[in-house]
């Protein structure tokens, strides 16, 4: 016996008020439908049909169906829910299904739990919708006292039985599947629904999906330290910018300080060090802008879905001063990592004339970074 689901994706949200319906609305790297399909233990079923537009396809990540046996279909949205949920029905018509569950994308946190309950309801009844009550007391517009259920989505149904339903009542109008089965005096048969499984319906709902969404950080250190030149007066670099000074001996311009920021960037990421991505044998790297290395780990960074929170440097030198740059070096840094100058920090310190630093030999940087990434699983 084969079971499909149905995913209706192809309103257009009117309520929500916004350019992109509300199940394709951009949550950091993801949206609305993609977050309820990431959840899904899409080997429940034998067939998901996803009602969508053509033009948002593009917007439903593929990646995630990419090691499952589940047949993907799409079917085109009708005007109305009902319409949408009528074509996907056909859809299904060739393939001997005998449940099917029909779920809004407007509901990204319903859970397994719920999918696997109302599959094992059906087992002994042709239809399982779930339902929840809240606590409050409830009042209708006279006043009176009253008993009111919230029904929801996905809701389950003998798939004959209700594409059949759909058949009958196509001039009729209802803004669920469960109502077809009521006009044709069919008994609901209502299962606990979840109170987490929340429709996404006005902007402000939105806020619900930031209680959701769980924010993991990382931290990462980063250390370098490069010689100085005695013989050359011809300024160093340091965090991006040129200070009057002997230069810096390295393979690349040796900003030590740029060079730490990129370290603790990959060691945030867990992606080795500056070495491994930039080898101090190549020939393109020579003399290199060390801007071009941080660039590329923001790049990285960003790709892999990951935000800074904050910066923090040290820079630890006899000579020259630095202090009366820092403001210049924050700037630069905001600029070429794309991030507000409140969350850099950049802190000056001598060795007190201790070893190498102290003989003004050379100069270190430490860099401690914090990045986040907003995961909605
Ligand atoms: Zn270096």
């Amino acid at each position: 016996m084969k079971n499909a689901l149905v995913i209706l994706a192809g309103g257009k949200g009117k309520r929500f008020g916004q350019k992109s319906p509300k199940q394709f609305f951009k949550l950091g790297n993801t949206n609305i439908l993609n977050i309820f399909l990431k959840n899904l233990e899409i080997n429940l079923f034998n067939y998901l049909v996803i009602a969508v537009d053509k033009k948002y396809q593009l917007e439903i990540n593929k990646e995630l169906f990419k090691d499952s046996k589940t047949k993907i279909l799409f079917s085109s949205p009708g005007t109305t829910r009902q319409k949408s949920s009528f074509n996907a029905l056909k859809k299904l018509k060739k393939f001997n299904i005998k449940n099917v569950l029909i779920h809004d994308a407007a509901r990204p946190f319903c859970s397994n739990k719920l999918i696997k309950n109302i599959l094992k309801k059906l087992k002994k009844s042709n239809n399982a919708i779930p339902y929840i009550k809240f606590n409050d007391r409830q009042i209708n517009k006279f006043n009176k006292d009253t008993d009111v259920y919230n029904i929801q989505t996905p809701q389950g149904f003998d798939y004959k039985l209700i594409l059949e339903a759909h058949n009958i009542l196509k001039k009729y109008k209802f803004s669920d599947d469960a109502g077809l089965l009521e006009k044709l005096n069919k008994k609901l048969v209502l299962l606990k629904g979840d109170k987490l499984n929340i429709k996404i319906t006005y902007p402000e709902d939105l806020q619900f999906l930031e209680l959701f969404n769980k924010v993991s950080f990382k931290s990462g250190i980063g250390y370098d330290i490069h010689r100085f030149d005695k013989n050359s007066n011809s300024g160093l670099k340091l965090c991006g910018i040129k200070i009057p000074y002997s230069k810096l001996i390295g393979h690349s311009d040796a900003d030590v300080g740029l060079h730490a920021i990129c370290d603790s960037i990959f060691g945030a990421l867990s992606m080795r060090d500056i070495g491994y991505h930039f080898p101090n044998n190549q020939k393109k790297w020579k003399n290199a802008n060390s801007s071009i290395f941080v660039i590329h780990c923001r790049k990285i960074l960003i790709e892999k879905g990951y935000q800074i929170r904050n910066l923090d440097v040290n820079i630890i030198a006899e000579k020259p001063k630095i202090n009366k740059y820092v403001n210049l070096m924050k700037n630069k840094l905001s600029s070429l990592l794309k991030i507000d100058k409140n969350i850099i920090s950049i802190k000056a310190t001598t060795n007190e004339k201790i070893g190498f630093i102290g003989k003004k030999e050379g100069i270190a940087a430490e860099a401690i970074i914090q990045i986040s990434n907003e995961s909605f699983n």
